[in-house]
């Protein structure tokens, strides 16, 4: 398939990606060119003799390779290469750095005792979602790896956010990989980018350095002292504010916390773009509550060191050095720890929901079908939340944060088990709970 068509007697190029085929003053050109290739087809005309050849990859390479055209069920014009050989020329060979990376990020999860595979298809309804490398993390966390190299084309891969939507839809964390600084300035998802580096560097274990993508946040006090300029405004308004700064990270720690859940995407809104990059969860958590209270400054729960020392022969030259780098702090087994006490955290939450309730089967439902428990748990956390937004002191604070924290917890380990048990898309559990529990107004009832 492909997406140029060359017309060889009309003498223009056909654009399949475009409804009006890319020509705005020629009305219903699609259905004549098609009609008339399908009455070829229909009269035995062979595909060479019906003037429409590849406008893409063969035509660059020199090549008249025939094509005809066909109208799948869901409406999508396709353009099929009528001998094999054409088609394969589109086909662009998995690259050996590219080859070298899925191995790398395999064999670092696998050391961290993560589960991992490489052209993962994963079915989705009546589709899949194809993923390069996808990594099985820690808590049901799946993170899925796509390397796109400068061997690729320059166009870019195409519908990156709608792929990566449908990733984040279906459970899985797209990760997006290049070493290509034009894609690293995309925004339509949470790139990160090496410098370009040759197969066998990038399969050593030496240091593999991320040079952009990752960020720290510097929360900030938004007064005449402030040495970033108010992002609301141009008077000092008093509030706390986040800025995101660039930082290095070693890929292998990427790779590591991603499927640990210490590193995590965030979406950062600056005028009216949004921007996509990884920070620490600690970043992350931090922001949040920003975002719902930002007349304090959110403290910090753990220290966190996202680009630390290492002792390994760097494999290439850090293009950006982190300031200050902190000492090594042992970040992973803390996480380890606390994602595996997940599910008994629900015992210090407020609303107590009886010994070892397993939402299934048996639990009692609320009116919307959700089971009685789950709603309750969203109701204990989103409480808890309420409480942290009206306290001051700083102490109180802090212990109101882990209340938070831990009943949020519970509900994710619950809303977890639920819909694996009862085989369900977890992310369309928990968006129904939340919406549940916090517009109850708007509830049609049951599910079908
Ligand atoms: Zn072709
Ligand atoms: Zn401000």
């Amino acid at each position: 398939m492909a997406n140029i068509v060359w017309h060889a007697k009309l003498r223009i190029s056909l654009d399949l990606t475009k409804d009006d085929l890319g020509h705005e003053g020629y009305e219903g050109l699609w259905d004549t060119v098609y009609t008339m290739d399908r009455m070829y087809a229909a009269r035995g005309v062979p595909v060479a003799e019906r003037d429409l050849q590849c406008g893409g990859v063969c035509r660059d390479a020199g090549v008249e390779a025939p094509m005809y055209l066909r109208l799948r069920a869901n409406g999508r014009r396709e353009a099929v290469h009528e001998r094999r050989e054409d088609e394969e020329r589109h086909i662009v060979p998995v690259s050996d750095e590219h080859k070298a990376y899925q191995e790398r990020i395999l064999r670092v999860a696998a050391e961290e005792g993560f589960h991992g595979d490489s052209e993962v298809r994963t079915s989705v309804g009546r589709s899949w979602i194809q993923t390069d490398t996808l990594v099985e993390g820690a808590d049901g966390l799946r993170i899925g790896w796509e390397v796109q190299l400068s061997s690729a084309g320059t166009q870019g891969p195409r519908s990156v956010r709608a792929r990566a939507a449908k990733a984040e839809k279906n459970g899985i964390t797209p990760a997006w990989h290049t070493d290509r600084a034009d894609y690293a300035r995309r925004h339509d998802t949470h790139w990160t980018r090496s410098d370009s580096l040759p197969a066998y560097v990038i399969a050593k274990t030496g240091d593999l350095r991320v040079v952009s993508g990752f960020r720290v946040l510097d929360f900030w006090h938004c007064d005449v002292r402030a040495v970033y300029s108010c992002p609301d405004g141009v008077r000092r308004c008093r509030r706390f504010h986040a800025t995101p700064k660039p930082r290095d990270v070693l890929f292998d720690d990427l790779v590591r916390r991603t499927a640990a859940g210490t590193i995590v995407p965030v979406q950062f809104r600056v005028g009216g773009t949004t921007h996509r990059f990884w920070v620490t969860d600690t970043d992350r958590d931090r922001l949040e509550d920003l975002r719902s209270d930002d007349t304090q400054l959110p403290p910090v729960s753990e220290p966190d060191a996202p680009a630390r020392a290492s002792r390994n022969r760097p494999t290439c030259k850090p293009s950006y050095s982190a300031p200050n780098a902190p000492a090594p702090v042992p970040v992973l087994p803390a996480i380890r720890v606390l994602a595996q006490q997940a599910p008994s955290a629900a015992e210090t939450v407020p609303v107590q929901t009886g010994a070892g309730a397993q939402p299934g089967v048996h639990a009692t439902l609320h009116r919307s079908g959700l089971p009685d428990e789950l709603v309750a748990l969203q109701q204990a956390a989103d409480d808890a939340h309420l409480q942290l937004q009206r306290l001051d002191d700083r102490g109180e604070r802090d212990r109101q944060r882990r209340v938070w924290f831990e009943a949020a917890g519970a509900v994710q380990a619950a809303v977890t088990r639920y819909a694996g048990a009862k085989g369900l898309n977890r992310y369309e559990v928990e968006k129904r709970l939340r919406q549940v529990v916090r517009h109850p107004e708007t509830q049609p009832g049951p599910p079908p």
